[in-house]
């Protein structure tokens, strides 16, 4: 679930409380001073790594995207994107530079994003009457018009635009540009929605 940069970060042992001096970046085979605080992600919250300007950006690129979301999402996330990308940002092409030192911090945003989505779940699905197709209310309203669908659409109309739109907002197809995110993580959530309350 991770980059190669980030397990070969995590596999190297914690440096030795002896090293009074400025510490170092804590990427392999770095020598530049540690300036930039890196969060470990989950697991390891308040722990964080050391890294130098140039680590710190590369870092944050391939900080795990799944970190806080929970298991079934993550599935589902997996099973119903066949377009072969992968669970990670994998930042393959040359990416766009990032922010100075900037941390995205990508736990929070999912961590809200599925709080709201919850609720707007628990505030619909109840109206269900057919089980087979459950009554558009106002939240698959707003999910159909997420991923530009019409409301009539079915499931096959759905999967298809869901790959579709995934594949397109992903970073791997925007040369790592992370500025579709926010969409991107909306089309997820319209989609988890049609999945959790049945239109999927
Ligand atoms: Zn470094």
């Amino acid at each position: 679930m991770s980059s190669s940069l980030f397990d070969s970060i995590r596999m190297k042992p914690t440096r030795s409380s002896a090293a009074k001096e400025a510490p170092k970046c804590e990427h392999p085979g770095c020598t530049e001073p540690g300036a930039h605080k890196a969060p470990k992600g989950r697991n390891f919250e308040g722990q964080y790594l050391l890294l130098c300007i140039k680590h710190v950006q590369e870092y944050n690129k391939s900080f795990n995207y799944f970190n806080g979301m929970d298991d079934d999402k993550v599935r589902a996330y997996q099973k119903d994107s066949l377009t072969g990308h992968r669970p990670t940002w994998n930042m393959g092409v040359e990416a766009k530079a990032v922010e100075s030192g900037v941390y995205v911090d990508t736990l929070e945003i999912l961590k809200k994003a599925a709080r709201s989505r919850t609720a707007r779940v628990r505030a619909t699905v109840s109206a269900s009457a057919d089980p087979k197709r459950p009554v558009v209310g106002n939240a698959a309203r707003k999910a159909f018009e997420t991923m530009g669908l019409d409301e009539t659409s079915d499931k096959a109309a759905i999967r298809t635009k869901y790959k579709e739109l995934v594949k397109r907002l992903h970073p791997d197809a925007n040369a790592g540009d992370r500025s579709n995110e926010a969409r991107m993580m909306a089309v997820i959530e319209a989609y988890n929605y049609f999945k959790t309350t049945g239109f999927v």
